[in-house]
């Protein structure tokens, strides 16, 4: 079988033509970076403005029947400005008139915001001299507007079976009645992944500007140390709480087939940047593998004696969440006590139906909420072997006069979630990451 690795590269590496150039190098570099799947152009500098972003409010000046003639302007010459550094001989004239038409007769906008993508890929097909292959009726989405993994993987692969190389447009694919689709933010991700699957790859490479996952957000903690080697269900654990190094959903495709996916850094190419895998025998270094949280959390604390040997009671208060068609975060219990820790933006304005309704259903002796809360995931593979983590986690906080308000192990012992009010949040995470990492 043919060596094979699909490359994605993010918006900051195709950012401009300096960073173009750099990403040609690096594909250049190993002939088996065959399938290159592309984002829009991001930001060059911390307060630009990414194409994606432009092209929503391009499209909703344009949907208002508002004149967008000065938005559009700037998209246009963003890419202009590309294809002249790199003097490619290369005009997008004719696809700027068709998509400015498409926008003035409402085209949608996820059909706008492909567009970002679209056209970068054109750009660096013709800079690289490799085919642009559209994902237009290759990658589908059913009826519901979900990933139609069977459907594409039977048009993906056979057409894929017939290139050498191929530059490919991440985020988007088509609906069922051949309109665009588009992923979540970050889909990009997502579509280098089902590219890598359909190519059957030995390696998915994901190119962005950071090397790999740190062990703690260096926002909070100075120089945190790097991840060497992630599984993929630490890795939904990690950004499930926030690590945004790489979309949460991008590892299904290749979860199955055990597709190996390396983080690297367009920046720092040398650099090993974290690789991602179904199952290591390698402990980390560090008994944990990575802190993350987020604050914006709110627990509802219900009271009740003998409400352990009360049938049905938990169920009763997740069908109160239920009914206000609310998810839950996690449910710690004790024996006359339960809390349910949901995000506190899905219950604004609906805290007193929830709560009526719990009264309804359990007739709680004592019932408050709580909000300004935060949740810290601890995770690491190396925690079912090692003892004493909790206790170490509890000593860390303890010498940080952190107070914790809740803690969750996870079944597979696999984490350990810590709930803490959020003005504690930063010094908690610094508390656990200097226990565990010196
Ligand atoms: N350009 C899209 C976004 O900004 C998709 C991506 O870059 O992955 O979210």
């Amino acid at each position: 079988m043919r060596d094979t690795k699909v490359v994605k590269f993010g918006g900051t590496s195709l950012a401009d033509a300096n960073q173009f150039k750099k990403v040609a190098d690096i594909i250049h570099a190993d002939k088996t970076r065959r399938f290159v799947v592309a984002s829009a152009p991001g930001k060059r500098f911390p307060e630009d403005t990414k194409i994606t972003d432009m092209l929503y409010s391009c499209y909703d000046k344009a949907s208002k029947g508002e004149n967008f003639d000065s938005e559009f302007n700037a998209i246009e010459e963003r890419y202009n400005v590309i294809i002249k550094d790199l003097s490619l001989d290369l005009s997008l004239d004719e696809e700027f008139k068709y998509i400015k038409a498409s926008f003035a007769h409402s085209a949608g906008r996820d059909y706008a915001a492909s567009r970002g993508e679209y056209l970068n890929s054109i750009v660096l097909a013709r800079y690289l001299g490799f085919p642009f292959l559209d994902t237009v009726g290759l990658l589908y989405f059913n009826e519901s507007g979900e990933f139609d993994l069977d459907r594409t993987i039977s048009t993906l692969t056979p057409k894929l079976a017939t290139l050498e190389y191929a530059v490919i447009p991440g985020f988007y694919g088509s609906m069922p009645n051949d309109t665009i689709k588009t992923f979540s933010r970050g889909g990009s991700d997502i579509t280098g992944s089902i590219v890598a699957r359909a190519a059957n790859a030995q390696l998915y490479e994901n190119w962005n500007d950071v090397s790999g996952f740190l062990i703690c957000d260096p926002r909070i903690v100075k120089d945190p140390k790097p991840i060497t080697t992630l599984t993929y269900r630490e890795l939904r654990e990690l950004s499930y709480m926030g690590a945004t190094v790489f979309h949460e959903d991008a590892i299904f495709p290749v979860r199955t087939m055990g597709i190996p996916i390396n983080i690297k850094n367009t920046n720092h190419p040398e650099d090993p940047g974290t690789m991602i895998v179904s199952q290591t025998v390698d402990s980390s270094k560090y008994v944990i593998t990575g802190i993350a949280g987020k604050k914006g959390f709110s627990a509802i604390t219900i009271e009740k004696d003998m409400m352990n040997s009360t049938v049905g009671f938990g169920r009763n208060v997740l069908r109160a969440l239920e009914k206000s068609n609310l998810c839950f975060e996690h449910m710690p219990s004790g024996i006359d006590t339960l809390s349910v820790i949901v995000n506190t933006d899905s219950i604004k304005g609906k805290e007193k139906i929830v709560l009526d309704e719990i009264t309804t259903r359990t007739h709680p002796d004592h019932m408050e909420i709580e909000d300004n809360l935060a949740l810290i995931a601890v995770v690491g593979r190396g925690m079912r072997k090692a003892r004493g983590t909790a206790a170490k986690i509890f000593t860390a906080l303890a010498q940080a006069k952190v107070n914790i308000k809740m803690i969750d192990q996870g079944s597979s012992e696999l984490s350990i979630i810590i709930g803490v009010s959020e003005e504690d949040f930063e010094e908690a995470m610094s508390a656990i990451y200097n226990i565990f990492v010196q």
